[in-house]
Parts: C-alpha cells; sequence; structure tokens
C-alpha cells in the first residue's frame, strides 16, 4: 500500500544489565551515517524470552547483539550457527537468512584489540588472560586460533579456569595458574573480569608483580578504567575495551547488512 510510513527496521541488544551499555549510541550512529532506517535499542531481557525475542526480531528482518548472561541461551536458539559459537558455546550477534543466524564477534574483535596494543600479530607471543567467564573464553580462543606460544590463565576460582581450559580441549600450551607463581615474561595481560566497572573494585592484577609488556583491558570506561591508568602510570602500552567493543559492533553491523561498517563514525562514538 503507497503512503503509508514504514518504521525502521529494529535491531536491539538483549541482556541484563544493558543500561550502561554504549552499543545503540553506537550502531545509531552507523545507520545514520549510511543513511539506513534502522534503529538500534537496549532490552533488559530474562533468560527464558532470549530465543523467541531473537527469533521474531530476526524474522522481521532486524538483528542484534546478546551480551551478558545470555550469549549461551542465544548459541542454544539457533538454527545455523557458526563454527566460532560451536567451538566456544557463546553467541553474541544474530541475524535471519533461511533461519536464526548467530556467531560470535567477541573472538576477531579481541584478536583486533590485542593486536593493536601489542603492536604486532598474537602469533608465538606469550598471553596472560585473568578471568574463566563468556569473554576470557573468547580470549582463550582467539589465542588458540591466532597460535599463541603460551597462554596463562589465573581466576579467583580456579576450577572454572581449568573448565574452561578442559572445554577448549585442555591444549598443551595453554596453562591454569595461579598470581603467586607468575614468573614468566608476557607479551600482553589481559583482565577479562568484570572487575572495573565499579570503582570500589580492586585492580584484577597486581603489576608490580606481572612481568608484561602491555595491558589491555576488557572492561571500558569513559576515562579509561583503573587498570590502564595504573599500567600507563607504569609507563607500559594499555588500552581499555573500547576497541575491542567497536570492532565487535563493526563485524555485526557487517554480519546484518552485508556493507562495511562506518568504522570511523563508530570509533568516534566511544571516544577514539
Ligand atoms: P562473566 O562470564 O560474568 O565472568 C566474570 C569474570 O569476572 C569471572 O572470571 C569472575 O570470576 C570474575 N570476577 C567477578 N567478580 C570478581 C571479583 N570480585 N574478584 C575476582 N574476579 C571476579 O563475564 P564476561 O561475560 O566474561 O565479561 C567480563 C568482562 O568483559 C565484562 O566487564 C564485560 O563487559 C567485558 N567484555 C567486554 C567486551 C568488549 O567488547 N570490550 C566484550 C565482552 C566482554 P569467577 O569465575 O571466580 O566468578
Amino acid at each position: 500500500m503507497t503512503g503509508v510510513p514504514s518504521l525502521p527496521t529494529l535491531y536491539a541488544l538483549l541482556g541484563d544489565p544493558v543500561l550502561h551499555s554504549l552499543s545503540p549510541a553506537i550502531h545509531n550512529a552507523a545507520f545514520r551515517a549510511l543513511d539506513i532506517d534502522a534503529n538500534y535499542t537496549a532490552l533488559k531481557t530474562p533468560a527464558d524470552l532470549v530465543g523467541s525475542l531473537m527469533r521474531e526480531i530476526a524474522a522481521s528482518g532486524g538483528g542484534g547483539n546478546v551480551t551478558l548472561p545470555h550469549k549461551g541461551e542465544a548459541a542454544r536458539a539457533l538454527d545455523h550457527a557458526s563454527d566460532v559459537v560451536t567451538a566456544t558455546g557463546a553467541c553474541n550477534v544474530f541475524w535471519w537468512d533461511d533461519g536464526l543466524c548467530g556467531d560470535n564477534t567477541d573472538v576477531g574483535a579481541f584478536r583486533a584489540a590485542a593486536e593493536a596494543v601489542v603492536g604486532a600479530g598474537l602469533q608465538g607471543r606469550r598471553v596472560l588472560t585473568v578471568g574463566a567467564g563468556g569473554a576470557a573464553r573468547a580470549v582463550v580462543y582467539a589465542c588458540l586460533q591466532a597460535e599463541v606460544e603460551a597462554l596463562d590463565i589465573i581466576n579467583r576460582s580456579r576450577e572454572r579456569a581449568e573448565s574452561l581450559r578442559r572445554g577448549l580441549g585442555a591444549p598443551a600450551n595453554v596453562r591454569v595458574t595461579d598470581p603467586d607463581r607468575l614468573s614468566e615474561a608476557y607479551d600482553v595481560a589481559v583482565n577479562a573480569t568484570t572487575l572495573g566497572l565499579r570503582d570500589t573494585d580492586p585492580l584484577p592484577l597486581d603489576l608490580a608483580r606481572v612481568n608484561a609488556k602491555a595491558v589491555l583491558d576488557l572492561v571500558y570506561g569513559p576515562g579509561g578504567t583503573p587498570l590502564v591508568t595504573a599500567a600507563r602510570a607504569a609507563g607500559l602500552p594499555a588500552e581499555d575495551g573500547r576497541r575491542m567493543l567497536v570492532e565487535g559492533a563493526a563485524a555485526s553491523f557487517e554480519r546484518w547488512l552485508g556493507v562495511e561498517a562506518p568504522r570511523a563514525v563508530m570509533y568516534e562514538v566511544v571516544g577514539l
């Protein structure tokens, strides 16, 4: 019917909490830059609605992202999962193509951010990761794909780190250790815990006791994070999670629309 205004295509971030997310600002700026009639919104979502919402939004022509704590739930809801989703058990982007499709852009986005802070590829590097949740899983998988020489994992709950390692086939170059046993020199130390989100959080790593050449914090904040501030004060190159966020957002945008994402616009939104 002519003369009936159409609604913008809906893209959504499903998670809980989602209020603090920069994703709506990043994607809406990208849609505006390319004159695409679409709207990205954050929806606080309970676990039992994740699959049905993904399906409704994607089948109506849109798509979206899934954030914590629902990336596993999202992976289980898919008709077509990418190899990375199958390997990590986590999905953070979805769209429709003859069924509900999903991928995990955290893996490639982490690699881009780590290579930027290290100043070179990850192949043959030594990496230290703190954390054993969903983000750490993407970090470990990306490091394995990149053929790092060694990857040490430390985590508050050691058993969870052991389980993460086992779940990825217990590779020989991945070791679960603890903060008192770190003697190696690392090319990059990564914070993949939630520490740094709140002002009262302790630092995830004591940099005086870690021999690292660079630091990447997956947590992000407008003025950096306490770990990034501490690393820079110690003379180390350091970045917070904004580059990973934008690289993941750009990869999502490209999955949905099949056109190159306007990265410069997206980086500007996060102040990079
Ligand atoms: P998650 O699955 O909930 O895992 C949380 C991790 O933090 C676990 O290793 C947990 O240790 C640890 N942790 C929580 N509180 C702690 C405390 N008080 N002391 C020590 N360790 C603590 O979360 P996630 O999905 O992995 O996300 C982790 C962080 O990465 C979040 O801040 C998220 O925003 C960020 N992230 C950023 C990007 C990006 O694009 N920049 C992408 C993905 C994730 P236990 O196992 O012992 O509980």
